[in-house]
């Protein structure tokens, strides 16, 4: 029998085949088979060698749980093959089988780490049990090895937990030292571990918060009352970059923590009280959430164009002021400022350079004041400010006085040269009023009183304007009621072509019969109603008055003259004027040739495309246009140009200068010559005196318009006017030419020689 033939093929060393595997050494066949077969029955796997080289040879190749060696070879000794198996390591149990050697031989055996020795000759039992012996003391060595390395994993596994803990994992013993912390600390703190253990908590903890975290880091309870989420500013080591790099300054390099912390105690069952050993704690970095905290509360109170703070952050820091002044019974003042002019340059260069102008204007300010001082954003373009601690008025006299000079340089938007100015009151605490509202309800009667006054200026609150602001109040109330009570009504300022002393034409200006202050001009009130949107309704109500009134003077002999009506900016703005417009001429049957739209410079600039747009329209149907005010706005030559116009109207502030018939008046004549060159029709307004007319008439425009011809007067004295002109001219030449309906012809004057 070939001994060899019981080898299974070579396996690799760990085997699916769970059989414990044995080697059995022994140079003599007979005993090599007897044990064989003493053990073949068994659920062994069994490999034989019968000298020394060959049973190396096995163990190289193979892993054994046990080798039953034979301690006398041929080519060697058992001891040497033991030796071999020690100093290769290699894993596996060695049962020594010895006949007739000595017990030397034996013990040398035991002693290189045998696990048993037999005697020849053994008796099967003797044999069995040794074998299972050994083996199942192997399979719990095995289990042993197994059940630690998994111990030993799992205590991995918590480690790995622990450290890669997004938080600070930390225990604390009775005194309050370190015992342990997980890896985050360096990450977060820019410590080691290795420096911390054994330190007491407090090097950690910012200087003010020292009292908090003797609170939290002493916690001994462990129930519900254990502290839960106390607020701490923990410092990292300094020069390691720790709590984020660069970014992380003064208050950075602290860290707030929120911290969990519960005592910890080893439960003494005998004596039924628990004993503190120390404190378990989490700290969670939320320094992130903080700054996000901070940001946003940042942005609750200040305005976000101009940084400064905002209504409630002034509120707030007033209410302070006021308290502190009542203590130190000092003076306190409360100013409220407004810029003038900012409306126009929002509508006609944009809002993008409104915000521009309102940031620089805002930085004016702030250069102006002192410590101490709050400047704050009202909303628009409305500041207000505090000055707490005041001397004496004088020295808000002199800060008002500042901004206003402040402000006189003009603005570069981009290019664009702004100049505006600024309407400040100023209310004094305690003399104007006592409470944060009534202070600032004053100081914006102030300004308003200075906005009245012709701007650009500061005032100090005074009783008196109380009757003022409260007028304006009424005012814009009963406003409201007025179309609903139809108090409005059309009055006609008639134009006169001074060559021939005839009327060719009115302009149509709105009157107020206020109930109790009697008749109102347009300028007294139409400013409110642009403010309130009452300008949409009242510019409908207007559309139809003057359509109805129309039809009267065609009854009375003015079907040659033509109606100039004012366009509010806003009503053209919207989309639909143009539909109104005609819509309101076809139902009443009007030529659109009687009719001229006056509108400003501004609403050209404004939105040139959309202007262009509307006005083409208009002219199409045959109405025409005119430019209102010409001189003051932001007017541009060029926009002129691509605009559908046929008249300008000099402003009266231009024809007002005139007092002498062979004086000079550059701009008067420029206008003239503006109007000559497009040729365009001309009206100066405001005429009031014969050495205006003479001026004007000499250097080129024959029509007016002014108190020195007609005040504007009611419908029917208009047609009473009109019924007196008719009777003196002799029917014969009354109406010459008619009014032109063509769109491209030049609006030409009616000629009606007398
Ligand atoms: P405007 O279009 O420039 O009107 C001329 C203003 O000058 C009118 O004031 C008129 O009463 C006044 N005026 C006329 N001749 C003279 C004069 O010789 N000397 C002086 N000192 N003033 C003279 P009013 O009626 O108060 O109107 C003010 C502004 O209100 C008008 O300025 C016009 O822009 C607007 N407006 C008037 N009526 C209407 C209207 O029905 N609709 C719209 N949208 N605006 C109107
Ligand atoms: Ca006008
Ligand atoms: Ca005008």
């Amino acid at each position: 029998m070939n001994l060899n033939s019981f080898d299974l093929a070579p396996v690799e060393p760990l085997s699916n085949d769970n059989r414990p595997r044995l080697l059995l050494v022994d140079d003599e066949p007979r005993l090599l088979s007897s044990l064989y077969e003493l053990l073949r029955d068994r659920d062994y796997h069994l490999v034989t060698a019968t000298c020394g080289s060959e049973a190396l040879a096995q163990l190289t190749k193979l892993k054994f749980d046990l080798i039953l060696l034979d301690l006398r070879l041929p080519d060697m000794s058992g001891h040497e093959i033991m030796d071999y198996i020690n100093a290769r390591e290699i894993d596996g149990d060695v049962i020594v089988m010895s006949g007739d050697v000595g017990i030397e031989a034996a013990i040398g055996a035991l002693k290189r780490g045998a696990y048993d020795y037999l005697r020849k000759p053994y008796s099967r039992e003797e044999l069995l049990k040794t074998v299972e012996n050994a083996l199942q003391k192997r399979r719990l060595a095995i289990d042993n090895e197994r059940i630690a390395s998994k111990l030993e994993n799992s205590e991995k596994m918590y480690r790995y937990l622990v450290d890669s803990s997004p938080d600070i994992i930390y225990t604390l013993n009775h005194e309050g030292k370190f015992t342990f912390v997980n890896d985050r600390v360096q990450q977060l703190l820019g410590f080691t571990r290795e420096e911390l253990i054994g330190k007491h908590y407090s090097v950690l903890v910012h200087d003010e918060d020292q009292e908090r975290a003797r609170y939290a880091f002493n916690e001994r309870r462990v129930d519900e009352r254990a502290s839960r989420n106390v607020e701490l500013r923990l410092k990292c080591n300094p020069g390691t970059g720790a709590g984020g790099g660069i970014e992380r300054t003064f208050n950075n390099t602290l860290m707030t923590i929120s911290l969990n912390a519960i005592g910890m105690h080893i439960p003494d069952h005998e004596v039924k009280t628990r004993e503190f050993f120390g404190t378990y704690g989490v700290a969670r970095d939320i320094t992130d959430r903080k700054r996000a905290e901070e940001v946003i509360s940042y942005q609750a109170y200040h305005d976000i164009l101009t940084d400064l703070p905002n209504r409630m952050l002034f509120k707030d820091r007033l209410g302070l002021a006021v308290i502190q002044a009542k203590r130190k019974l000092t003076e306190l003042a409360v100013m409220f400022v407004d810029l003038d002019r900012f409306k126009l340059v929002n509508d006609t260069l944009g809002h993008v350079k409104g915000d521009e102008l309102l940031q620089q204007a805002a930085q004016r300010l702030k250069d102006c004041l002192r410590r101490g001082d709050t400047l704050a954003r009202q909303g628009g373009d409305e500041f207000t400010i505090v000055l707490p601690e005041l001397r004496d008025r004088q020295d808000a006299k002199a800060i008002a006085d500042k901004f206003l000079e402040s402000l006189q340089r003009p603005f570069d938007l981009d290019g664009h040269q702004v100049h505006i100015s600024a309407s400040i009151g100023i209310a004094i605490y305690p003399g104007d009023g006592e409470t944060i509202d009534e202070l600032l309800r004053h100081a914006d009667i102030a300004m308003y009183q200075v906005k009245a006054l012709g701007k650009n200026g500061h005032s100090f609150y005074h009783n008196s304007m109380l009757d003022v602001s409260h007028q304006k109040i009424a005012l814009e109330q009963s406003l409201r009621k007025a179309l609903e009570h139809n108090e409005l009504e059309m009055y006609y300022q008639p134009q006169v072509d001074v060559a021939t002393g005839r009327i060719i034409g009115a302009e149509g200006l709105m009157r107020w019969n206020h109930p109790q202050r009697g008749l109102l001009a347009a300028g007294e009130f139409l400013p409110f109603a642009e403010e309130n949107g009452l300008m949409l309704p009242i510019s409908d109500w207007m559309l139809g008055a003057l359509c109805r009134d129309l039809l009267q003077w065609n009854a009375n002999g003015g079907e040659a003259l033509r109606l100039s009506l004012n366009l509010s900016p806003q009503y053209l703005d919207r989309g639909d004027f143009f539909e109104k417009m005609r819509g309101a001429l076809t139902r009443y049957g009007i030529s659109p040739a009687q009719i001229e739209v006056e509108i400003t410079e501004n609403i050209c600039i404004r939105n040139p495309q959309y202007a262009i747009e509307q006005l083409n329209k208009l002219c199409q149907l045959g109405v025409s246009v005119a430019i209102d005010d010409f001189g003051t706005g932001y007017s541009s030559l060029a926009y002129l140009h691509r605009f559908p116009i046929h008249t300008i109207k000099i402003d009266q502030s231009f024809v007002k200068e005139i007092h002498d018939e062979n004086g000079h008046y550059p701009v008067i004549l420029a206008i003239i010559s503006i109007a000559r060159g497009l040729g365009l029709h001309l009206v100066a307004e405001g005429v009031e005196t014969e050495v205006q007319a003479r001026y004007l008439e000499a250097n080129g425009c024959s029509t007016m318009q002014g108190y020195l011809y007609h005040r504007p007067i009611s419908l029917t004295s208009f047609i009473d006017v009109l019924q007196e002109q008719n009777r003196r001219s002799s029917p014969s030449v009354a109406v010459l030419h008619a009014v032109p309906s063509a769109v491209d012809e030049q609006p030409a004057m009616i000629a009606i020689q007398a």
